[in-house]
């Protein structure tokens, strides 16, 4: 099967320096692969959403040199797709509805193990779905985290799937169009390899295939934070891209001449001298 890559960023805010480094790390793995890379905007959550990021995003990747292969796929537009995989889940009984609240939750730290509700169902107030997580390790190798393993049940539990307001949680949607635009390689930051064996646990449920996993070291302050997308220290500017492109191909290790003037020459070049093995597997708290 020929490579397939993608990004996939939540329209949260303009394209940030995080964001930038994840795209341009998931491109050049795609474009060296000889492989295809899309985009998905993954705009399930309006209450997280902010008006004109998605179409902020998406204008800037260009003047980056980030040219998808194919337009890019809206996943508050897939929502019938989420739909036919709950209910397939719902069919092998591998969901429940779940009143529970946090209080109830307090004394196993928020996790839920129990298969079921153990609250009482509320009237008139409408539950949450778990899916239903046995017992079990699941265990994968990160291409740069290296061998992962996590016990879904002691360390997550039964998680929701579908929330209060029902809408689908991001866990179902990456799930389904990962596997719908052929994914064959996830490179993203590794504050979500934790969500990693959730994942394959869901496309194990769903007879969904698992792709391969590649999770960058996150872009961390000064300070040892996680770079936030408020922080002007980074800033990533569409009408002055080369500064930023530079700093991401910086931070991914990857050599880019000096001389080139233009962002996607400089890509360009860049990923003629890239190797994925080179790519740093942690960040250091020294990059900013
Ligand atoms: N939408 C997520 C974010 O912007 C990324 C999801 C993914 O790459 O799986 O953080």
């Amino acid at each position: 099967m020929s490579y397939r890559g993608r990004f996939a960023p939540s329209p949260t805010g303009h394209l940030h320096f995080g964001s930038l480094v994840a795209a341009v790390g998931s491109w050049l793995c795609a474009r060296h692969a000889g492989g295809e890379w899309l985009l998905r905007v993954e705009d399930i959550d309006p209450p997280r959403e902010v008006p004109g990021s998605a179409a902020s995003i998406l204008a800037a990747l260009p003047a980056f040199g980030l040219v998808a292969d194919a337009p890019a796929l809206f996943q508050s537009q897939r929502i019938v797709a989420y739909d036919a995989a709950f209910e397939q889940l719902r069919a092998a009984q591998q969901v429940f509805p779940c009143w529970c609240s946090r209080s109830e939750l307090a004394g196993t730290g928020g996790v839920h193990r129990d298969g079921r509700c153990i609250a009482s169902p509320q009237a008139g107030q409408l539950p949450a779905w778990r899916l239903r997580v046995p017992d079990i390790a699941i265990a994968f190798d990160d291409a740069l985290q290296g061998p992962q393993r996590q016990s879904l049940r002691d360390e997550v539990g039964d998680f929701v799937i579908r929330r209060v307001e029902g809408l689908y949680s991001y866990q179902l949607a990456c799930v389904v169009d990962d596997a719908f635009q052929g994914v064959t390689e996830v490179v993203r930051g590794q504050d979500l390899l934790d969500s990693t064996a959730r994942q394959i646990w869901l496309q194990r449920c769903l007879g969904l295939p698992t792709p391969a996993y590649r999770h960058l070291p996150l872009v961390l302050d000064g300070e040892g934070r996680k770079l936030s997308k408020s922080e002007q220290a980074f800033p990533v500017d569409p009408a002055d891209p080369l500064p930023a492109q530079r700093r991401a191909l910086a931070f991914l290790r990857v050599p880019a001449p000096a001389a080139a003037t233009d962002a996607r020459d400089l890509l360009a070049q860049a990923l003629a001298n890239f190797d994925p093995a080179d790519l740093p597997h942690c960040s250091g708290h020294s990059f900013a």
